[in-house]
């Protein structure tokens, strides 16, 4: 599976209120009605293809049930939240690389979000959050993903990056998971 994700670029924000982002999500109209088996999933809103712009000539997407064709996946808006920062990754993960030289940059397994690796290609020092993860993986505690849509041909539109960056005053970014 595929999907958009979108979170804060601060690794250890979460929301004040369990219903902060899913009331953007609905005023924005990215997320509609919630699912009775699943609250933490919503299916597509009403504005959900002008807040995520679909790059290409024909992507092949569908926002209802009723418009899938035979055995394609549909659109749908998945809130997930957790206790601690938490790295999602693409299976397999991204390789990071250097911010500063590009250089491929190796992680230990148990390093903490909040460790500092240094580059072997520069010899400078970064968080493991602000390694370059090419948009494969991200840290956090709230993470807004958007199911079912392929890599770097969706994009979030700035209106939406922006209205979530007014809850947790950092800015918001995105990162692509395939699994
Ligand atoms: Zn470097």
């Amino acid at each position: 599976m595929h999907s958009l994700v979108l979170h804060c670029s601060d690794p250890c924000w979460r929301p004040a209120r369990a219903s902060d982002v899913p009331d953007v999500l609905a005023r924005l109209g990215l997320a509609g009605a919630a699912r009775p088996d699943a609250p933490a999933l919503y299916a597509a809103g009403e504005a959900f293809l002008s807040l995520v712009t679909f790059l290409g000539c024909a992507p092949q997407i569908s926002l209802t049930e009723a418009d899938a064709r035979e055995g394609q996946p549909v659109c749908r808006v998945r809130l997930h939240c957790f206790d601690t920062t938490t790295l999602l990754a693409s299976a397999p993960p991204p390789a990071p690389r250097c911010p500063s030289c590009r250089a491929g940059v190796c992680v230990p397994p148990e390093a903490p979000f909040d460790g500092e690796i240094g580059c072997s290609g520069c010899g400078e020092e970064h968080l493991l959050h602000r390694l370059d993860w090419r948009r494969g993986a991200g840290f956090g505690r709230c993470f807004v993903e958007v199911e079912n849509v392929y890599p770097h041909e969706a994009v979030p539109a700035e209106v939406l990056l922006e209205r979530l960056a007014e809850l947790s005053a950092v800015r918001w970014d995105y990162f692509y998971l395939s699994r």
